[in-house]
């Protein structure tokens, strides 16, 4: 067991720990008879969803302190990262080089691992329902469950239909279908892109996308279209997209905002026409991305609010709804922080940092936060963006002065460079989160 000085050493060393402020009550020795003598009497955390966020926070429970019995439930047995996935579209990544494995997480962190679908989470008992009819209980519970979408919102959308016209917004097959729709795609025709509203994952995600489809037709489908029907008027890095856009794919990208009709309001998937204000369009391929609300299992197990995510206090993600259960990622509600790999990686180190504080009734640290999005507009041309973030009232607020996005104008040396962070970007957080 850590004692208070190694603890704090140890969440430094992961970013978490800054000075200490207030102490957390509710500790988790309370744990419940194991049937497993190797783990009776230890502290019981149970960490749903093995993307950025759950992965995150399994992992560094284990790190603050190896006395916690960790237990991951994740769906599926290999994990396809979106960050990346706009690359591989482009074919500038392979797809293997992008799908992480929870090995390292059980055999070199001690970290249970089971593969299943968790179908409940009863908070009242502290205990959570597998597909396989296990059920676990658990003194903390950590959720990640990622996003679901809202298709009842476009007229002739649902998810069959997203089984044919893919948003590839979940990396996976959807993902593999758009590569193929797109290579598949006539010499000279249309690609139709609809962004979702605000809130959703990764705000410069569809952007990235319009890019690295660019960056495929320029090479292999020159007179190729690609139309972006958008229902906002402003954009994550619009101006350097557009600068980018300019320079690389002149007279291939039109975007039509919401100021002119450009939210999608039915599809046809038969037809392939795409029906907006603006005009009513016939698609080649048509990859339209839903609004976005918590994932399935944040509903079923009433951790949600009315704006379809879910509250929580701010510092230690704890639910603002059920005691011990922890929300982080993409359905948490973060303040500022934007929904992205990176904020629900820093998001988890933070949730575990304050769990094992309150198993050790040690303070909590109070730590900054960060968010990084780099974006490809091309294989040799990158962005990005940079924020860093601070409790203030209650609420995650960015600290004034720091962070800011790459200059307009900038030379190709300067982007390049740039487009070489964004693959290190990527090569560190999946070897912090699920190799090393
Ligand atoms: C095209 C695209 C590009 C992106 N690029 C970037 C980028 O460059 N940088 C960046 O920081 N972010 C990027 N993102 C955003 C990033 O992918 C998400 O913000 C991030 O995945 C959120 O992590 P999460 O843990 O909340 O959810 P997820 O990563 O979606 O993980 C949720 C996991 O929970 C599992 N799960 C759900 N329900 C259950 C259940 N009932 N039982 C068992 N398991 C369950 C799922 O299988 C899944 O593995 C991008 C997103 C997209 C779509």
């Amino acid at each position: 067991m850590m004692n208070r000085r190694t603890l704090i050493k140890a969440m430094a060393a992961a970013g978490v720990a800054t000075p200490l402020v207030s102490s957390l009550t509710g500790c988790a020795t309370a744990a419940k008879a194991q049937a497993n003598p190797a783990t009776a009497g230890k502290p019981r955390v149970v960490v749903i969803g093995g993307g950025f966020g759950g992965a995150t926070a399994a992992k560094y429970l284990k790190r603050f302190d190896n006395n916690i019995d960790v237990t991951l439930v994740e769906k599926k047995e290999t994990y396809m990262t979106c960050p990346g996935s706009n690359w591989y579209l482009a074919g500038l990544i392979e797809g293997e080089k992008i799908t992480q494995n929870y090995d390292t997480l059980k055999n070199k962190h001690g970290v249970r691992v089971i593969h299943d679908t968790v179908t409940g989470i009863s908070a009242g008992n502290k205990e959570v329902m597998l597909a396989g009819g296990s059920v676990l209980g658990y003194d903390k519970l950590i959720v990640s469950p990622g996003i679901d979408f809202k298709y009842e919102e476009i007229e002739g959308y649902s998810a069959e239909v997203a089984e044919k016209i893919p948003h590839a917004y979940q990396a996976g097959p959807q993902t593999e279908l758009l590569y193929k729709q797109i290579r598949d795609m006539k010499q000279g025709g249309t690609f139709v892109i609809a962004p979702p509203g605000n809130p959703f994952r990764c705000p410069p995600g569809p952007y990235e996308r319009i890019s690295m489809v660019a960056e495929y037709f320029k090479k292999n489908n020159p007179t190729a279209k690609i139309v972006c029907l958008d229902q906002k008027n402003k954009f994550s890095k619009a101006g350097l997209f557009k600068e980018g856009w300019k320079k690389l794919y002149p007279g291939m990208i039109e975007v039509i905002p919401a100021i002119d009709g450009g939210k999608v309001t039915k599809i046809d998937a038969n037809s392939m026409m795409v029906y907006s204000d603006y005009e009513n369009i016939k698609a080649d391929v048509m990859n339209i991305i839903p609004n976005q609300k918590a994932g399935k299992l944040a509903f079923d197990a009433g951790l949600t609010d009315a704006s379809g995510w879910c509250p929580v206090n701010q510092e230690t993600f704890e639910s603002k709804i059920h005691p011990s259960v922890y929300v982080i990622g993409d359905a948490a509600i973060a303040g500022k922080m934007p929904k992205s790999g990176h904020s629900a990686s820093s998001q988890a180190k933070m949730c575990a940092a304050g769990i094992v504080s309150s198993i050790h009734n040690t303070a909590m640290p109070r730590p900054k936060n960060t968010n990084t999005c780099y974006s490809l507009v091309s294989g040799d041309y990158g962005i990005s963006v940079v924020a860093v973030y601070e409790m203030k009232d209650g609420t995650i607020q960015g600290v004034k002065g720091a962070g800011g996005v790459s200059d307009t104008g900038a030379d190709a040396a300067y982007r390049k460079m740039e487009a070489n962070y964004a693959r290190g970007w990527y090569t560190s957080i999946a070897a912090d989160i699920w190799q090393s």
